[in-house]
């Protein structure tokens, strides 16, 4: 038998079972084996009757005494009951409606019962109790996600009934590899996952499948990346930043100096760049950008900048038009709503290469757009761009060179998985002079006080970002109609009646582009005090006179999302704020907002979301094709992902296609990883 063969060819399956399995995505023998456990059932240390809890499930070791008649009850039910004890107490067991249970509890023997204990001091009771034979060698009984029809018991029982079909399945991590890191070999380390000796064997073996989940997802990810190292069209010869450098009115950051110089690296080389750039809020990355975009045009190529929003789009042309102007580039801002005339010639001014730079939004991946030649592309990541996307730009030209700016801070070794396949650049250190932002959580009671603040702040000529709560919904995101509500109620309720007389500014994301441009314009140009608003419409938006973010409702959101909102203000002389407001007085609320008033540091506030709210909030962010991982945790198992790295990359510099006769059974796992992602890697 081998691990492709139908689970039909086990003894105990047949086709209704097969059809059950089929749902818990088991087909094959090699599938059934790989179906993990989510947790077990705690054999190893029954309590005696008499010292059994009450209110918690505990493991007893009790002796069958006999079978007592079935009973039947109002209801059609039927009781079937077993007496048993041990030296403490006896125990009366009853299982429901099921004679199976009772049928397979042999008289004058002795089990291990799990479940709840009730009843009294010497005659204990449990109901429909799972239970092992007292000498069972597996103390830990699997318990496997299960869906209706099949139970864990049968699974375990199938497990076994494979393990010995399959005596010595293929291992894809090879012996020196398992010795080197200490990890069971697979024969040992499936025995283990399903029939653990102890919690410790269990939690080895788990660790050795997390490993071998995280090399496959990182060499299928490497080879991905390699497979698309094909020739760019766009390969620069120039590359000079310093005439660039030359018209700022600062000087870049060491690292933003580093960055450009690992563009220059990649744009001189025959594959396209395909490179992440990472830097907290306000660590200048549009810098980087634009520098890379002067290079471009240095060698006679075009850029392209894609932003996720309209307003976004706008502010990035504007910036770059302020720095490239200079240099003789022209910027061309096309969106959705550049229409008729204007966008014709627009278009025909990109497509004869008259626009240096196109700054945009989806737009610009519409078909009509045609560049004359795009060289260097570069994608402004907030949360909506996924690789799909970036395929189509890339399409645009021959093979450009693309610059994927993350808007997040995202922990190193999430990035190691979400972005395997980009080359990484970090800013690792913010232009010199910047305050920090002083941030505080307040409860909603003193938010007459926060009023008042806001009130001395407005007078002293500063302006004021309300970030609006959401209406309260089911675990749903609201809808466009529903935030607008909110905001719109908002600012009639609470911030016209606490500061009256202010002008108060409304932006969500029902209103029209222009509508949404003339409220940004006329908060930047001070015609507002105080924007309300959505989250989704002002992130990444440039107000320096801002000096106030407030954000209600605060403990709706992950820490990487307010820090990105926080980064909102700071951005000019004045000393900001940042207040956080929320009625959730809970001990984990109150610790997260407390973590974020004390931490300006975008990649430990990153990293305290992946260890307290788990990848959720990083995942959301790209619509990949990456594939599930089932036993590894993202949060959890650092270490081991910088490992499987590191393993990975030494793997595939000895054997880069992965075609070696001794790797085919790892190839075969990886391919079996993504293929079930979707997204094949041969
Ligand atoms: P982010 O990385 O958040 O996109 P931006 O590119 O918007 O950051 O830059 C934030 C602000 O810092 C901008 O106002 C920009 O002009 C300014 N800035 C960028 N680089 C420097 C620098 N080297 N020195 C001083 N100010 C800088
Ligand atoms: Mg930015």
């Amino acid at each position: 038998m081998t691990p492709s063969d139908s689970v039909q060819y086990l003894r105990g399956v047949g086709e209704k079972r097969a059809r059950q399995l089929a749902k818990l995505g088991i087909v094959t023998v090699g599938d059934l084996l790989r179906f993990y456990p989510r947790d077990y059932l705690d054999y190893s240390h029954p309590v005696p009757l008499a010292q059994a809890p009450y209110d918690a499930p505990c493991a007893v070791r009790a002796t069958v005494y006999g079978r007592q008649p079935p009973l039947r009850i109002s209801g059609g039910r039927t009781l079937y009951r077993v007496s048993a004890g041990d030296e403490t107490a006896s125990l009366l067991i009853t299982f429901f409606n099921s004679p199976y249970a009772a049928d397979k509890l042999q008289p004058e023997r002795e089990y291990l019962f799990w479940g709840k204990v009730g009843g009294g001091l010497t005659r204990r009771e449990m109901t429909s109790p799972d239970f092992l034979p007292a000498d069972s060698r597996a103390p830990l009984a699997a318990i496997y996600p299960l869906t209706a029809g099949v139970t864990s018991a049968y699974l375990s029982k199938l497990a076994a009934t494979a393990l010995a079909a399959l005596p010595a399945p293929d291992d894809p991590l090879d012996a020196d590899l398992c010795a080197r890191l200490q990890l069971p070999a697979l024969r040992e380390a499936l025995q283990q996952i399903h029939f653990p000796a102890s919690r410790a064997a269990a939690d080895t073996a788990r660790r050795r499948f997390a490993f071998e989940e995280l090399f496959c997802l990182e060499l299928g990810m490497k080879l991905l990346r390699s497979r698309s190292r094909r020739q760019s069209g766009a390969r620069m010869t120039v590359c000079d930043p310093e005439p660039f450098y030359r018209t700022l009115p600062f000087a870049p950051t060491g690292a933003q100096r580093r960055a450009v110089a690992e563009l220059c690296r990649d744009f001189a080389g025959v594959a396209p760049m395909n490179r992440l750039l990472q830097g907290d809020v306000g660590s200048g990355k549009t810098l980087v950008a634009a520098a890379g975009m002067a290079i471009a045009a240095q060698n006679g190529f075009q850029s392209a900048l894609l932003a996720p929003t309209e307003i976004l789009a706008q502010q990035h042309a504007v910036t770059l038009e302020k720095m490239l102007a200079p240099l003789g580039l022209r910027v061309a801002l096309l969106t959705g709503s550049v229409k008729g005339r204007a966008r014709r010639a627009l278009l025909a001014a990109v497509a004869a290469g008259e626009a240096d730079v196109v700054v945009g939004t989806h737009a610009v991946l519409g078909e009509e757009v045609a560049f004359a030649r795009l060289g260097f592309a570069v994608v402004d990541e907030q949360h909506r761009f996924g690789v799909r996307q970036r395929g189509l730009l890339a399409g645009k030209a021959d093979n450009p060179h693309l610059l994927v700016m993350s808007a997040t801070p995202i922990p190193r070794t999430l990035s190691l998985l979400l972005f395997g396949e980009l080359d990484v650049s970090v800013l690792d250190e913010l232009p010199p002079g910047r305050r920090p932002v002083r941030t505080m959580a307040v409860g909603t009671a003193l938010r007459a006080r926060m009023y008042g603040f806001l009130e001395q702040q407005i007078a002293a000529g500063r302006q004021v970002f309300v970030v609006c709560p959401l209406i309260e919904q089911s675990g749903e995101t609201p809808s466009g109609s529903e935030e607008m509500q909110a905001v719109t109620e908002y600012r009639a309720q609470v911030a016209q009646k606490l500061l009256p007389g202010r002008r108060i500014g409304l932006l969500h994301g029902r209103m029209k582009a222009a509508e949404k441009q003339e409220v940004m314009r006329r908060f930047a140009a001070g015609e507002l005090d105080v924007l309300c608003s959505t989250t989704v419409v002002e992130v990444g938006v440039d107000v320096p006179n801002a000096s106030v973010m407030v954000i209600e409702n605060a403990e709706r959101y992950g820490l990487s999302a307010l820090h990105q909102l926080r980064g909102r203000v700071g951005r000019g002389a004045a000393e900001s704020f940042c207040i956080l407001v929320s009625d959730h007085d809970t001990p984990p609320v109150r610790e997260r907002l407390a973590f974020l008033c004390h931490t300006t540091d975008g990649f430990a506030v990153a990293q305290f979301d992946l260890e307290h709210r788990g990848p959720g909030d990083f995942f959301g962010q790209r619509q990949h094709g990456l594939p599930d991982l089932r036993v590894a945790d993202l949060a959890a198992d650092a270490r081991l992902i910088e490992t499987a790295a590191a393993e990975a990359a030494a793997l595939l510099a000895a054997d880069p296609a992965l075609r070696a006769p001794r790797h085919a059974a790892l190839a075969a796992e990886v391919e079996r990883l993504f293929a079930n992602a979707g997204g094949a890697v041969n």
